[in-house]
């Protein structure tokens, strides 16, 4: 008698799966505004208004006017893995910010999810809905020459996550830095956020990023910011835009990273920049800092994380060096830089 009570190892039903693969990518309403409007920006949108009700858990949705979906693809669409997005299955070759195929099943697992799209050049459109993974209503809609993405009742049938989520008002907080976030990463955008019909941001849509920088934090940053410009490296560029010592911040939230038009989480770069700023800036202070990095594809990693918030590049001690040797003379630490820039 072994004594021991061992449960079988067995398949997990279809539903579980589901919920557990949803838990990953949606965590928070913000999550589902972000994986929507990253879609819109994938579908070469250049408006997209974002509309929350009850924090994002009662209602989101979102209108683009990008290529659309095909009514034959709609159904294809919210199946788990399914995207149009990644080059013959080349995770090398990534230049969109979904590739997963993960968001809008993920969505539809979590909430009643309404689709309603054309294709470009389309004159009749398909809405579908899904509710708890499943069909409820599909029929076709008038062609708008875009997509609406509707998510209602979000987490309802998920206790667990409905009780980490905050107040309406800190969700829609966090909804708002998702979208600036969006917007320094794709400053062609025009988007607008409303919450209980309230309008929070509304953006111009002009291309540039300086000039995003300056839209999200205000005019005050205008004479207070500065564009080192390009610098080349062996498998790409970037650019370091930062604010000088008049205007900063109480958290390291403003220290952007932008990496192929991706917000990104790059976590020893961000440290060795926080480190170049070390005795130059008071304590607890931190600036308003933009680097935009466009690299070979090839040269990174967007495969690491769930939401694809981490970003793995393949030459990162070179980009680190570059990046802070320039900050440095910038902040006039740099000793073989004759003046600082900054201070
Ligand atoms: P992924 O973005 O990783 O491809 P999603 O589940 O987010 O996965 O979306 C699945 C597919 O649905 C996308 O690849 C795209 O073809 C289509 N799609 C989703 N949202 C939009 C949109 N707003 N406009 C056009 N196509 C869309
Ligand atoms: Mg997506």
């Amino acid at each position: 008698d072994s004594g021991l009570d061992r449960p079988r190892i067995r398949q997990l039903p279809e539903e579980v799966v589901r919920m557990i693969a949803a838990g990953e990518v949606i965590e928070s309403p913000a999550s589902v505004v972000k994986e929507l409007v990253e879609n819109s920006i994938d579908a070469a949108a250049s408006s997209i208004r974002v509309d929350v009700k009850g924090g994002g858990l009662a209602h989101i949705s979102v209108v683009d006017d990008g290529v659309g979906i095909a009514a034959d693809e709609l159904p294809v669409a919210i199946q788990r893995h399914a995207t149009s997005k990644l080059p013959e299955g080349r995770l090398d070759a990534i230049t969109t910010l979904g590739f997963r195929g993960e968001a809008l099943p993920s969505i539809a697992a979590v909430s009643e999810l309404t689709i309603t799209s054309s294709a470009k050049g389309e004159n009749v459109g398909r809405s579908i809905t899904v509710r708890d993974g499943k069909v409820v209503a599909d029929h076709a809609a008038p062609a708008s020459g875009g997509t609406v993405v509707v998510a209602r009742h979000l987490f309802r049938n998920v206790p667990a996550r409905l009780a980490m989520v905050d107040k309406p008002q800190v969700e829609v907080g966090h909804i708002s830095q998702v979208l600036r976030r969006l917007y320094l990463s794709s400053p062609h955008i025009a988007l607008r956020l409303y919450s209980e019909g309230k309008m929070l941001l509304s953006t111009s849509g002009q291309g540039d990023r300086l000039a995003a920088l300056i839209e999200l934090y205000g005019g005050e940053l205008e004479e207070h910011i500065l564009d080192l410009g390009i610098r080349e490296l062996r498998y790409g560029r970037y650019r370091l835009i930062l604010s000088d010592s008049a205007v900063t911040r109480p958290s390291r939230h403003h220290i952007n990273i932008v990496v192929n038009n991706r917000w990104a989480q790059v976590k020893a770069l961000l440290a060795s920049m926080e480190q170049a700023y070390r005795g130059i800036l008071p304590k607890g202070r931190h600036p308003i800092l933009l680097l935009q990095l466009d690299l070979d594809p090839s040269r990174l990693d967007v495969n690491v994380h769930p939401a694809k918030q981490e970003v793995k590049l393949l030459d990162e001690r070179e980009v680190i060096e570059s990046v802070c040797e320039q900050l440095r003379s910038a902040l006039g630490k740099n000793p073989s830089a004759s003046k600082s820039l900054l201070y």
